[in-house]
């Protein structure tokens, strides 16, 4: 069922630090989607170097590895529909300067390193990043009371 999508989001751990937790997933809830798995993780540099392979041969690779290191991370799984797509949007961009108020790295953030939040950018990293920071029994198996009031 599309209102199934799944994607992982990440409070990175200037996220956590600057007490940010609370209101990026307080967005998250409010716009409909369903809280499937979270945890607060303080990642192992082979576990970080797994999620951003794609990026290894990037000049920041380290930094970034290093970063995503520092400190714990909230790691979550969110479900509903379109959410890998609107979960970026809600996100913010790359980019700084592109990132729009409103968007939690809009209103938060303006440097690309130290951009508080991780979010999958398509079905195949979000289904890579799930199994990498989540077992299949820590994913939440529960039904929402708000579902036929979200979807038609
Ligand atoms: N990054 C960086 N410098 C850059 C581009 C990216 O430090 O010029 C870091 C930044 O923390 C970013 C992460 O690498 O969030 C992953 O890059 P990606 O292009 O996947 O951006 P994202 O998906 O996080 O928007
Ligand atoms: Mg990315």
């Amino acid at each position: 069922m599309a209102n199934c999508e799944r994607t992982f989001i990440a409070i990175r751990p200037d996220g956590v630090q600057r007490s940010l937790v609370g209101e990026i997933i307080k967005r998250l809830e409010q716009k409909g989607f369903r809280l499937v798995a979270m945890k607060l993780i303080q990642a192992s540099e082979d576990l970080l170097k797994e999620h951003y392979i794609d990026l290894k041969d990037c000049p920041f690779f380290t930094d970034l590895v290093k970063y995503m290191q520092s400190g714990p991370v909230v790691a979550m799984v969110w479900e509903g529909l379109n959410v890998v797509k609107t979960g970026q949007v809600m996100l913010g961009e790359t980019n700084p300067a592109d990132s729009k108020p409103g968007t939690s790295r809009g209103d938060f953030w303006i440097q690309v390193g130290r951009n508080i939040i991780h979010g999958s950018d398509s079905m195949e990293s979000a289904e890579k990043e799930i199994g990498l920071w989540f077992q299949p029994e820590e994913l939440a198996d529960y039904k929402s009371c708000a579902q036929s009031w979200i979807y038609e």
